[in-house]
């Protein structure tokens, strides 16, 4: 029977750096499993010195492991499975090989080794909740939500506030992004509240934003989630930008500026977020020329090629193309950027003549094209890169970290 757990192959992923292996996961993942074989071995060699801890047993145990470090999962399996040949019963090589089989996608036989654990008699409870809370972890990878949930609310609600409830926590959230519940993800983050010193508040006020979202075109509930969103987090600047969008629409501009004006002290990278709304409504109380002195005080405090480029073309507005081209090249000297070098070639192009200005618009044609391709955001997590403002990476499910690209980070 142990032996059928090895016959089907399992693709070998190619040799990674350490640094790479240990950044990806799969080590901190295995380590505490690993390191809880290791212990084993060592209370049994401490017990019993021969055959442990002579060239048999711990010899497999160190290749196992070595596997597991050179990120070759598959090879690893074997190890631990030849292992079992003669220790069969050993509950920690059962649960190594569980992870192991998650690890290379064989949810298969991930969920019939952490089933047959927890069918074993004699339990310690921690036990039975880690298999419980492992077991549910295969169902979740395999999308089985329904039962996932069941394991995770099992381990919550035995009220063991131990490791084994925060990750099973951390299980019951995923599945409620997953499945869009927010009400019970907002539930599950305050719950895990009690877990994670850096809080979960971030997290909170974006499912209320999303909340805020599926009640569009109800003013009052709209604006119930947001202010609870605040609450949850003061600094979530999507909440400040709906806030401010409800605020224009029911024409209270004054109001919708000053929660704009929020976004530079909540979060300053996501400023280029607030120009268009910003100076929609000042100019909806005809004082467009605050605005732009607004956002003139905060490019001088902040700096931002989209803030530049912004009070650059309203120069070229209001002064014409040479003004703004000599405010943008001053700018442009103490803060490069390619957007910017596109647009003061635009206002070149506009004060030269003959064939100086064809071949500025060949050029400026160029640069605009591959600019064109250049995504304007960017996941300071993960490095996914988007057209359009996500709340939620696409890339690494993270919230809030997707935001305008800053020319210093483009490449
Ligand atoms: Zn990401």
């Amino acid at each position: 029977m142990v032996r059928s757990l090895l016959l089907s192959p399992v693709a070998r992923p190619p040799p990674r750096p350490l640094s790479t292996f240990i950044s990806s996961g799969l080590f901190w993942l295995l380590l505490p499993a690993v390191a809880g074989v290791g212990w084993w071995f060592g209370q049994r060699a401490a017990r019993r010195p021969s055959p442990l801890t002579g060239s048999g047993y711990s010899q497999d145990y160190f290749r196992g492991l070595d596997y597991i470090l050179d990120e070759q999962p598959d090879k690893a399996v074997e190890i631990f499975i030849s292992m079992l040949e003669h220790y069969a019963d050993t509950t920690e090589i059962h649960w190594v090989l569980g992870k192991l089989f998650r690890r290379c996608g064989e949810l298969d036989r991930a969920i019939h080794v952490h089933q047959s654990l927890l069918s074993r008699a004699g339990l310690a409870e921690q036990q039975r909740l880690m298999f419980v809370h492992e077991l549910g972890v295969d169902y979740l990878r395999a999308g089985l939500l329904d039962r996932a949930e069941n394991l995770f609310r099992e381990v919550v609600d035995s009220g063991h506030n131990g490791t084994h409830a925060e990750v099973s926590l951390t299980g019951l959230l995923e599945i409620y992004q997953q499945e869009q519940d927010w009400e019970k993800a907002i539930f599950t983050a305050r719950q895990l509240q009690n877990y994670r010193r850096q809080g979960t508040g971030l997290m909170i006020a974006q499912f209320y934003c999303q909340q805020a979202e599926l009640a569009r075109g109800r003013a009052v509930d709209e604006r119930a989630c947001l202010e609870q969103a605040m609450a949850a987090d003061p600094k979530c600047v999507r909440a400040s930008l709906a806030e401010a969008r409800l605020l224009a629409e029911d024409d209270q501009l004054e109001r919708a500026i000053g929660t704009l004006q929020r976004v530079e002290h909540q979060d300053p990278d996501f400023l280029p977020e607030i120009i268009r709304p910003l100076l929609h409504s000042y100019r909806g109380l005809k004082r467009t020329d605050s605005g732009l002195e607004y956002l003139r005080q905060v490019y001088s405090r902040r700096g931002g090629i989209s803030m530049l480029m912004e009070l650059a073309q309203h120069i070229a507005t209001a002064e014409g193309d040479e003004a703004a081209m000599h405010y943008l090249a001053a700018e442009l000297r103490k803060h490069p950027s390619v957007r910017g070098v596109n647009l003061l070639l635009q206002y070149m192009v506009g004060v030269a003549d003959g064939s100086t200005r064809d071949e500025l618009s060949v050029v400026h044609e160029i640069i605009g094209r591959f600019l064109e391709h250049e995504p304007m955001y960017r996941c300071r997590q993960c490095g996914f890169r988007a057209h359009t403002l996500h709340w939620q990476c696409p890339g690494c499910r993270g919230w809030s970290v997707v935001k305008p690209v800053r020319e210093a980070d483009a490449e």
